[in-house]
């Protein structure tokens, strides 16, 4: 798409331009190129874009659910047909290796299917009156029209984690995606539209003003929910505001995840979990591993396997062979990456692998960065408090239980959180006692469609995907009828 032709702005079944008629150019971070343009909405089309889910509302929530499953069912079918042009594209938007995009939009085709048929089980119950003449019965209806809110780091399944259940729910909704990836969103809404979801039902913002549409969102009387995913400092400014509407909200925000490997464990096993799941995306996920803690005893084992795993890593473009680690998202995240390990060095922590920017041959960019493994990390370190959101492992040796629950406990977050042990009485008390959403026990991947995602404290409110993520697009109305 070029400058003058980009038509980003999807409102009430059309695709169109900034009234401004300005663009902004999407980049690819391998290379720096600019691989295509987004249109720059603002406030006024997100009002019309409101407007238009306000109309759409009253026929779409009053469709059947089965009709609802019908099109949601086609949504999936077309993301998986368009799986590779979609991961191609993301790589190349977004930076992550071919493999994991193209499992990334399986993930996301899966929020389709699930809500698909969660949209056949939205029922209400039937409840005992004190009163021979009373019955009660609730029912459960959509909140209205839903404001959706998304980060760059999966540009694709954030959108349908959130239209899946919207659109299951009888919702309407106002999407602005992040604009660092509006074309993956882009082409997430084409699914949409060519599943047959009817004109105004969603609609969706680009722009480069998130204040100032988030803003719009979240103070619209007319928008009955927000659910945002991105970083916690937004997320609570977001949340504030959406409180003078009295809005539903759901915020998924950062984490900082311990990695806890208990002497009984085996560490070359545990290390090649975390070598896998620390550097997914380059380490850019919100329930990517922080604060790695190896009980002293295999402490050398763990970080001689975690080093050699790491060094095998291929860094590169996305889309080359083999390629493992693609470039972070910017500049930003890059020079994130430098300030931590400078910190964590001058503290004392010891570089094992990486801790340095790298050029990649034939590939023009300057934000790859080296996976890097970082040992005797302390609390005192910016890596031990802040969000990484990069490709580096710190990694802290401890002695005991105890010590080690409070010290992965000592964080503002709460989002996802991993042990490793082979004692099934430790996996369950120390399980009980850590104050996240998400554990993996002896799992690097305890997500799914199915099961609920969320955090406490700072990393969020509610829950996406499994039984509970439609509850958030659904008010439930209490009907007392005297017989
Ligand atoms: P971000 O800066 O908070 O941005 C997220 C979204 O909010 C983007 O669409 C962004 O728009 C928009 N935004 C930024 N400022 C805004 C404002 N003042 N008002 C309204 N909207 C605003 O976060 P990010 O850097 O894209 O994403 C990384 C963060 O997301 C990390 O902290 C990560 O842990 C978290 N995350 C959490 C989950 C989860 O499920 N818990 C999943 C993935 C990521 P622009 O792009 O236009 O700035």
């Amino acid at each position: 798409m070029t400058q003058q032709q980009a038509q980003t702005l999807y409102i009430a079944g059309e695709w169109k331009s900034a009234e401004s008629g300005e663009t902004f150019p999407v980049t690819d971070p391998s290379s720096g190129e600019v691989i295509g343009y987004a249109s720059d909405g603002g406030v006024s089309e997100t009002e019309t874009a409101i407007a238009a889910a306000v109309d759409a509302f009253q026929a779409w929530s009053t469709t059947t659910a089965y009709q609802r499953a019908d099109i949601l069912s086609k949504a999936h079918r077309i993301m998986l047909e368009r799986r590779e042009e979609l991961a191609r594209l993301m790589t190349q938007e977004q930076g992550k290796p071919l493999r994991a995009a193209r499992n990334e939009v399986t993930y996301a085709a899966d929020f389709l299917s699930w809500f698909a048929e969660e949209a056949k089980r939205i029922g209400g119950i039937t409840i005992p009156s004190a009163r021979a003449d009373q019955r009660f019965m609730t029912m459960r209806q959509p909140v209205g029209v839903v404001a959706a809110i998304t980060p760059w780091n999966y540009p694709i399944s954030m959108i349908t984690r959130k239209l899946g259940p919207a659109l299951a729910a009888g919702c309407t909704s106002v999407l602005k995606p992040a604009s660092l990836t509006p074309l993956c969103a882009v082409a997430t809404l084409r699914v949409f539209e060519d599943a047959g979801v009817p004109a105004g039902v969603i609609n969706m913002i680009t722009g480069r003003s998130a204040s100032a549409i988030g803003t719009a969102l979240v103070e619209s009387k007319d928008v009955r929910k927000l659910t945002f995913t991105g970083s916690t400092a937004i997320g609570k400014r977001l949340a504030a505001q959406a409180a003078g509407t009295l809005k539903r909200v759901s915020v998924e925000l950062g984490g900082h995840a311990p990695f806890i490997v208990f002497p009984d464990a085996d560490p070359v096993r545990a290390a090649k979990g975390a070598a896998l799941v620390k550097f997914l995306n380059m380490g850019q996920a919100c329930i990517s591993p922080n604060r790695i803690y190896v009980h002293r005893s295999i402490y050398d084992t763990f970080l001689s396997t975690l080093t050699d795993r790491v060094a095998a890593l291929k860094i590169g473009r996305g889309d080359q062979d083999g390629v493992a680690i693609g470039p972070l998202i910017d500049d930003r995240a890059t020079e994130k990456m430098e300030s931590q390990v400078a910190d964590a060095t001058a503290k004392g922590a010891r570089v094992l692998i990486g801790g340095e920017r790298v050029t990649v041959e034939g590939v023009g960019g300057t934000n790859f960065y080296a996976p890097t493994v970082l040992a005797d990390v302390t609390p005192d370190m910016e890596i031990s408090v802040d969000e990484t959101f990069g490709p580096i492992a710190a990694v802290t040796p401890f002695d005991d239980e105890d010590e080690v629950i409070r010290l992965a406990n000592d964080t503002e977050y709460g989002l996802a959180a991993y042990l490793y042990t082979n004692d099934l009485s430790t996996a369950i008390r120390v399980t009980e006692q850590l104050r996240y959403g998400i554990i993996g026990v002896n799992d690097i991947n305890p997500t799914s469609a199915a099961a609920p995602f969320g955090g406490v404290k700072s990393s969020g409110l509610g829950r996406e995907g499994g039984d509970e993520g439609i509850d958030e697009y659904l008010d439930t109305k209490l009907v007392g009828i005297a017989v």
